[in-house]
Order: structure tokens, then C-alpha cells, then sequence
């Protein structure tokens, strides 16, 4: 394999200095060309630390919180994933190459074109999505070993925690919508009910109930 550019190897070792030490999940940020999921006009900060808009309104997120959620997910190869707000697709293409399957929902159609586009063009293959509203979350294909939320709630969506196996884990930026207060909690279902830990304080778009008006 060719080396890695010089951008790629300077993010790795800033995500690795700010907290991000787990080996599986920055070699899946390395082999994820995120140029291949901004817009043209932010080819240049593709690799930069930052969030960068996406269509509709929305973003991807910032590489460092990529790399901090999903490592607090504590992904298995063998493990069955759900992801609400595929958004671009950046953050289903660094968890699909950690589990066996990856669920994902996003509830604008045109974001979740595009993000099938790169999934094939990357030959991902073991990402199975849908539109709709994620706090409902995917009650056919329940219970998940992790889940992933990836837009900021006011509250644990209940359907969520429900479709979350005992001693599964879910990652969600929960908090005040306006993007002001948020943090990221690490919640373990356990068999008497739910264990929270906050470890980020982040800033992410909402998590909107219901579809937008075009469907
Ligand atoms: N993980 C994405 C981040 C996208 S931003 C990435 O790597 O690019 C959050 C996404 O959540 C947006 O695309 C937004 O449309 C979507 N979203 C917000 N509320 C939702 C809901 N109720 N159901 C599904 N998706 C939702």
C-alpha cells in the first residue's frame, strides 16, 4: 500500500494526541477518503480537524468526534450496528469496516442518495439503509449491539434504548437542540435499566422528529 499523505498522517497523530488511542479505529479513519464526502468547494479541508457543511442544511462531523464516539462504542467485527442520521455517510463508512452490519436512517432523501453513491464507489457492502425518523429507530431489525446517534436529542429517545441489547452500548449527543449545552453520553443498557456516563461536551445539529415536507 502507498504511504499515507502528509495530511492524512498529521490528523492521525492530532486525533491520537487529543484522546483517540484505540488502533482499529484510527487505521479505519486512514483508509476513509473523507475529500470523497464534502463538498467540492471544501476539497482543501477535507483532512482538517473541523466540521464541514453538507447539504440540506447539515454536517459532517469533525474527524476528532468521529474518532471519540466510535471508540467509545467499543465496535465488534461481529457486532450488529444502528446509526441515526447517515448524513453524508462519513461516520457509516469508518464504523462499517469495525462490525458485521451496519443499520443507518436518515431522514433526507437527497443526503442519503449521495451517501449510497459513495458507499458503492468505496464497495462497502454491508450497509443497509433506509429513510425515516431515527427516534423511532428500526424496530424490524431490533435488538442492536450498539447503537449511534449521530444529531443531538433533548432526551435518551425511548424506542432507542428499547432496541438496544442488554449490555449494548449507545453513543448520543444529548441536550439543549439549539447546539448551546450538549454533551456526549456513553450509555449501557444494563438488565436493571440504564447506565449513563458524559465524556465529550460537543456541538451537533438537531435530531428532528418527523420527515421533512418533500417526504
Ligand atoms: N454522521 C453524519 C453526520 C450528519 S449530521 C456524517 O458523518 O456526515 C446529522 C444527520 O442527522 C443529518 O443528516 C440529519 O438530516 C439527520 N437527522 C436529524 N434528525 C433525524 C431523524 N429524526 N432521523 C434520521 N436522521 C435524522
Amino acid at each position: 500500500m502507498a504511504a499515507p499523505e502528509p495530511r492524512v498522517i498529521r490528523l492521525l497523530m492530532e486525533l491520537r494526541r487529543q484522546g483517540v488511542s484505540d488502533t482499529r479505529v484510527l487505521a479505519a479513519i486512514e483508509r476513509t477518503p473523507r475529500e470523497l464526502f464534502v463538498a467540492d468547494l471544501f476539497l482543501d479541508q477535507a483532512w482538517e480537524n473541523r466540521a464541514l457543511p453538507i447539504d440540506c442544511g447539515q454536517t459532517v462531523s469533525q474527524p476528532l468526534v468521529v474518532g471519540l464516539m466510535t471508540q467509545e462504542l467499543e465496535v465488534g467485527e461481529r457486532m450488529k450496528v444502528l446509526e441515526i442520521g447517515t448524513g453524508s455517510g462519513y461516520q457509516s463508512a469508518v464504523l462499517a469496516q469495525l462490525c458485521r452490519r451496519l443499520y443507518t436512517i436518515e431522514r433526507h432523501r437527497g443526503l442519503l442518495k449521495q451517501a449510497d453513491e459513495r458507499f458503492r464507489q468505496l464497495r462497502i457492502h454491508n450497509i443497509t439503509h433506509k429513510i425515516g425518523d431515527g427516534w423511532k429507530g428500526w424496530r424490524e431489525q431490533a435488538p442492536f449491539d450498539r447503537i449511534i446517534v449521530t444529531a443531538a436529542a433533548p432526551v435518551i429517545p425511548p424506542d432507542l434504548a428499547e432496541q438496544l441489547k442488554v449490555g449494548g452500548i449507545m453513543v448520543i449527543p444529548v441536550g439543549d437542540v439549539a447546539g448551546l449545552d450538549q454533551e456526549l453520553l456513553k450509555v449501557t443498557r444494563l438488565e436493571t435499566g440504564l447506565q449513563v456516563r458524559r465524556f465529550l461536551p460537543v456541538r451537533f445539529v438537531p435530531l428532528v422528529q418527523g420527515m421533512p415536507p418533500e417526504g
